[in-house]
């Protein structure tokens, strides 16, 4: 596996590979890796020739108050384990290479960042994201680009972005990786202490037990949600956003006569931790 920190190194690379007709998987990253990351780069291993890990944590998607900061780093192990997934280029830019003097352009998705992570963030966050992967495209130029249902609202900014400016990638997103208690792997699940990190477990209980309820034949939202929001208030958790929204829209829906999605943030102990999943109205 190759390190590279420039955009031309990595431009050369991915063109070498291209002239010999080489398929081209990105997997963008912040690093702190887990089995959520290393999901997506055995998917992009299995489906590309050339398979390119971008690191880098991206200051314009954190707000003032956030956690870029603290925000765990370690490349030496997010190498190793990269390495051990096949990964053929590590691409670790330093900010100033992403983000050179006299940096001006802002890609922001109108609609679907008003809510959500959108609205409790801020619009900026979305516009770091939309932004930064853009970028990240043009410089990889990938044929397909990997992302986790766990940050759907991101799958769904990303895939706009794409359609919108006629990006020629395919954005394929990869099922939620969870600890065996059902926690979704996160890179800020370390911030968790003992407490904390059991109570955490009751994010995804709560989905489970919202899920149940539409599964029984339930369609009515508020009811729906109750079912959720009865396990995190028995387990002291306040969400910022539990909410039932459009899969792919994001409007809000009051019966879920399609598919939708059950989108819940919440601080627990010193993390800030979002989780979701998909209810299918079929189900
Ligand atoms: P991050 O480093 O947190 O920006 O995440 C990089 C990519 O990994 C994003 O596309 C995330 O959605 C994805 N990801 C993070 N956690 C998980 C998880 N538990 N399961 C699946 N994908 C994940």
């Amino acid at each position: 596996m190759n390190i590279l920190r420039t955009i031309p190194e990595v431009r050369a690379a991915v063109h070498a590979a291209r002239h010999e007709r080489k398929t081209v998987g990105l997997v963008p990253t912040m690093g702190a890796f887990h089995e959520g990351h290393l999901s997506l780069m055995r998917r992009a291993r299995e489906q590309n020739d050339l398979v390119v890990v971008s690191l880098f944590v991206n200051p314009t998607q954190f707000g003032a108050n956030e956690d870029l900061g603290a925000y765990p780093r370690d490349e030496a192990r997010d190498a190793a384990l990269a390495e051990a997934e096949g990964v053929d280029i590590l691409f670790a830019p330093a900010a100033s290479e992403i983000y050179p003097d006299g940096f001006a352009t802002n890609i922001h998705v109108a609609g679907l960042t008003d809510v959500l992570d959108g609205a409790a963030r801020g619009p900026r966050h979305f516009d770091g994201v939309a932004t930064v992967v853009t970028k990240l495209f043009g410089i990889v130029r990938p044929d397909v680009a990997y992302f986790g249902q766990k940050d759907a609202q991101q799958v769904l900014v990303v895939r706009r972005v794409v359609r919108d400016l006629d990006l020629d990638v395919r954005i394929e997103a990869c099922p939620i990786v969870r600890e065996a208690d059902g926690l979704a792997m996160s890179s800020r699940n370390v911030y968790l202490d003992a407490d904390a990190r059991a109570q955490a477990t009751a994010l995804n209980r709560a989905l489970d037990a919202a899920a149940s309820v539409c599964e029984a034949g339930e369609r009515d939202a508020d009811s729906i949600l109750s079912a959720a929001q009865r396990v995190l208030a028995e387990a002291g958790i306040t969400p910022e956003y539990l909410e039932l929204r459009d899969a792919s829209t994001l409007e809000t829906v009051t019966r879920v006569e399609n598919d939708a999605l059950l989108a819940v943030a919440a601080r627990v102990g010193a993390a800030r931790l979002i989780d979701n999943h998909t209810l299918k109205a079929s189900a």
